[in-house]
């Protein structure tokens, strides 16, 4: 039995902003994956729903004529890995969604409640922070547009404001266009299982060096990470071994891993060495090789 106290269901984003509006206390439902399992626990916070799972407008993916490509936040992510934009310009999101429990999870989960439960262990907050996403959110004051970086505030918590619906996130020509990423999960098992640390990495090679580096982490930190100082530190850098052995040894100092049940502090950080190290040279590699094929 669900045990929830009021339940309404919206048909578009307008409607669902109105009704979140008139009750202050309802939150989203989506794919439900994360909502309904805490709604099994008795969880006061989660008693009063509003249902955007039908909302057409939410499940798209489309590209605009300058390139940006738009997500719906309501794109499931067995959706996402049968989207001809996303699997022919940005696959290092599918190597996040595909990494994501299991088949019948992926075929109700979605993409925008994997970024607004919080967690620091989303399988697409990586991908999407590589890609520099920009989170676009509609609410009772109108649209509202920020990184996606910007809009982790701690564990569990993200920039939503009273009554806000995020509709979808945004991936500019200029962030994926040259750029080739990789991403890679660590976890126990092979699958149903929540990362121990997750890596990905964007990169452009321009002449040999590079020209542009991105490294996002999960479960490294209370949030999904950047790390901003290793990213700059590479810049104009030739991509070969040196470029390797100093974003390997960097990585740590951008943050912040920690001790936990599944696993303690002291592995994680070697695991996030391995991965930077893993993560990147496939990266590079993938770019040489599409810059070759051009
Ligand atoms: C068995 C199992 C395995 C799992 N494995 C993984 C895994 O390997 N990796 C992983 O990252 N996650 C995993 N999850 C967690 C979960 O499936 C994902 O986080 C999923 O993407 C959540 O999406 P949802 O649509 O089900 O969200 P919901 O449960 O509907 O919502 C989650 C949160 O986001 C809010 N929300 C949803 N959509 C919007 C929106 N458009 N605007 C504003 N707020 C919104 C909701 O209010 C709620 O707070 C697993 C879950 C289960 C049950």
């Amino acid at each position: 039995m669900f045990d929830f106290n009021s339940y309404h269901k919206a048909k578009s984003v307008d409607e669902a902003i109105a009704l979140l509006s008139q009750n202050p206390e309802a939150i989203p439902l989506a794919g439900g994956t994360d909502v309904l399992v805490r709604l099994h626990g008795h969880n006061k916070n989660y008693r009063h729903l509003v249902d955007i799972h039908d909302v057409a407008e939410l499940k798209k993916v489309t590209m605009e004529s300058d390139g940006t490509i738009v997500i719906g936040s309501g794109m499931t992510f067995t959706g996402l890995a049968h989207s001809p934009v996303v699997c022919e310009n940005i696959p290092v999101l599918n190597e996040g969604g595909s990494s994501i429990g299991g088949p019948q999870v992926r075929n109700v989960a979605t993409v925008g409640g994997n970024i607004c439960n919080g967690a620091p262990s989303g399988d697409s907050a990586s991908p999407l922070l590589v890609l520099n996403a920009t989170v676009e959110l509609k609410g009772p004051d109108g649209i509202r547009r920020l990184p996606l970086y910007d809009f982790y505030q701690g564990p569990g918590q993200v920039d939503r404001k009273a009554g806000e619906i995020m509709t979808c996130l945004r991936v500019a020509a200029d962030d994926y266009r040259g750029w080739s990423a990789h991403y890679y999960k660590y976890a126990m098992r092979g699958a149903m299982d929540i990362a121990t640390i997750g890596c990905g990495a964007a990169c452009k090679v321009v002449d040999g060096k590079i020209a542009g580096l991105r490294l996002g982490f999960v479960v490294a930190g209370p949030t999904p990470l950047r790390c901003w100082r290793t990213e700059e530190k590479t810049i104009g850098m030739q991509a070969d071994e040196e470029l390797i052995d100093i974003v390997k040894n960097s990585v740590l100092g951008d943050l912040r891993p920690r001790d936990s049940w599944r696993a303690a502090k002291d592995f994680r950080e070697q695991i996030i060495k391995t991965l930077a190290e893993r993560v990147l040279r496939e990266a590079i590699k993938r770019n040489i090789r599409n810059t070759e094929m051009e």
